[in-house]
């Protein structure tokens, strides 16, 4: 065989392999490439977002305006809001007694300043509710996602801090009364012995259930005032085994029972924050268990999806911009359809990565 005549089997071959290269970029069940942290201001300065790639932006409730909504929408993107459930510190300056209480019966002091509040205050869950309402009246948005919805504890690094809580008054009557649990009239110490020894069973599965009806009361909301919306969540990226399952025994998150009433699981793998700085595919790894955990394949047709927020910026340790492209290949794979990276507050400094990242979300475009 001449050279000519076996040139067009190599570029046969060349394009079955530059094809198959093609298709597997596009992933085509990713429908959401998004920023988090608010209008990417200094990102519109070098182009649009089509340009970029991202068809969605999630930001702070507190930071949207109606312009800033319509100004993304200009750009085709869709619009997030992220909500702050059990995290408004400030409450406590006016009502201290919504503060979480420690095995000692005193205030918890906030593990690594990271303050909680207690999960049965009522007066605080209907300020948190009220809020939630109000966003979704007032603004054109596309979905919320609750944001800190777990116990008073810092678990958003390698080694957490995870104290036992809440022991006040109203959260062991309510224990008592709502699981029907006989108590002794004792001292809180002595009670919080008793509820994380032999009661520590029904302790921890109340526990659970007193954040899911948050999370099916915040469902109810945004059925009555902007149905259309989704409801997600920004959660530990723990599986159930990690830290001898603290994510239902300390954190009190009990995914199964929450995906009656949510659409999206933001899990939160952030890589190098989390002690996995040389090894991005622990992102799809953790990602890989919640799709197991809640059968959840990234299948279009499905009602529960899994849109994680992966690490660009450099938090506890740095993303280097060589690890980009690494991280959101890990954080686009099934069961993942969509995915949103961390955060433009950092990000807008280091535009290099964002242009990487940019060069990313437009190959993986359908
Ligand atoms: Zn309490």
């Amino acid at each position: 065989m001449t050279r000519i005549e076996c040139m067009p089997l190599v570029l046969v071959c060349l394009c079955i392999v530059t094809c198959w290269v093609a298709a597997e970029d596009k992933r085509p069940h990713i429908a959401i490439r998004g920023i988090y942290g608010g209008v990417p201001v200094e990102l519109l300065e070098h182009g649009t977002l089509q340009e970029f790639g991202v068809n969605a932006i999630f930001m702070g409730s507190g930071g949207i305006t109606d312009e800033r909504i319509a100004l993304l929408k200009t750009q085709g993107a869709k619009v997030f809001a992220e909500f702050n459930t059990m995290h408004v510190a400030d409450y406590l300056k006016e009502y201290p007694d919504a503060a979480p209480i420690g095995v000692d019966g005193k205030v918890s002091p906030p593990p690594h300043g990271w303050q909680g509040i207690c999960p049965t205050h009522p007066g605080y869950r209907r300020f948190r509710m009220d809020a939630f309402r109000e966003v979704l009246s007032k603004f054109e948005i596309d979905g919320i996602w609750l944001d800190y919805h777990h116990s008073h504890a810092s678990w958003e690094r390698a080694e957490p801090d995870m104290p036992d809580t809440c022991f006040c008054e109203r959260c062991v009557a309510q224990f008592r009364q709502q699981t029907k649990t006989e108590l002794p009239n004792e001292t809180t110490p002595q009670l919080a012995r008793r509820l994380l020894g032999q009661h520590n069973d029904v302790w921890v599965q109340w526990r659970c259930d007193v954040f899911t009806d948050w999370v099916r009361e915040f469902r109810e909301i945004i059925d009555e005032s902007r149905p259309e919306a989704l409801l997600g969540t920004f959660h530990c990226p723990w599986t159930d085994t990690e830290f001898d399952g603290a994510l239902r025994n300390k954190l009190a998150i009990d995914l199964k029972a929450q995906a009656e009433y949510l659409d999206v699981f933001s899990i939160m793998p952030y890589h190098a924050r989390f002690g996995h700085a040389a090894d991005p595919s622990w992102i799809s790894r953790q990602t890989a268990w919640l799709g197991k955990h809640l059968s959840i394949k990234g299948e279009p047709t499905e009602r529960h999806r899994i849109w994680p927020i992966v690490q660009l910026s450099d938090w506890g340790e740095t993303v280097s911009i060589e690890q980009v492209r690494s991280v959101i290949d890990h954080g686009t794979r099934r069961p993942a359809t969509g995915v949103m990276v961390f955060n433009w507050g950092s990000l807008k400094g280091q535009m290099d990565k964002v242009s990487e990242m940019g060069d990313y979300y437009r190959a993986i475009r359908p």
